[in-house]
């Protein structure tokens, strides 16, 4: 069983390298601000807690993230393996999954860590697109979609993240250096961490993961 955990600031390309992982390894990725702007765009119970919460850049509670990531790893499509994206973000989340691992017989994940400077966070947040629909998302310079505005793999409109603003990513990178660096050096100590150099090109990333994985 495959057990792959991207760790990184909000657009250290997490999303983007951990969509490619998953088509290349047939095992599915699992992005929880995925699962929240879904629970927000369909106005669950979930979704309407989440939703100021993530709009200002905070961190959802870790009862709450962890029952939904719970859940999620129980069903089906995961059992032969899985990609998280986005979780664990604090020491607390980390721990319940590795609690939920050893209690399914599971040994420990592979985390791969990207890091990229504040400063490229913060320009590279600033090009982003993201398609409403299917989840892609674009440069405007490194990885435009081939027509402006427009999903290449689905044809809907892109807009900005509405957390992509500027007081939001302070925040995110905020609640990222206290609440997950901590998880990082939790996965260090456990020997299973490895550092990607998360400002090469999305090729080159792609191919140090690969290297990492091997
Ligand atoms: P992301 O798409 O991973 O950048 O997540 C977008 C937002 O969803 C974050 O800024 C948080 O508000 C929330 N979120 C996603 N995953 C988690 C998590 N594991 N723990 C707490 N909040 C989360």
């Amino acid at each position: 069983m495959q057990k792959v955990v991207f760790l990184g600031a909000p657009g250290s390309g997490k999303g983007t390298q951990a969509k490619q992982l998953s088509e290349r390894l047939g095992i599915p990725h699992i992005s929880t601000g995925d699962m929240l702007r879904a629970a927000v765009r369909n106005e669950t119970a979930l979704g309407r807690e989440a939703a100021p919460i993530m709009a200002s850049g905070g961190l959802v509670p870790d009862e709450l993230m962890v029952g939904i990531i719970g859940d999620r790893l129980r069903e089906q499509d995961a059992a032969p393996g899985f990609i998280l994206d986005g979780f664990p973000r604090t020491v607390v989340q980390a721990e319940k999954l590795d609690a939920l691992l050893a209690g399914n017989g599971n040994g420990r994940p592979r985390v791969l860590y990207l890091s990229v400077p504040d400063e490229v966070i913060v320009s590279r947040i600033s090009a982003r697109r993201s398609c409403p629909s299917c989840g892609a998302v674009y440069h405007l310079e490194n990885n435009p979609p081939r027509t402006e505005g427009v999903c290449d793999s689905c044809g809907a409109g892109l807009i900005a993240r509405a957390d992509d603003n500027a007081d939001a990513v302070r925040k995110r990178l905020e609640a990222f250096h206290r609440q997950t660096m901590p998880v990082v050096e939790h996965y260090r100590a456990q020997g299973v961490l490895r550092e990607i150099d998360g400002e090469a090109t999305v090729d080159e990333v792609f191919e140090q993961i690969g290297r990492s994985l091997a």
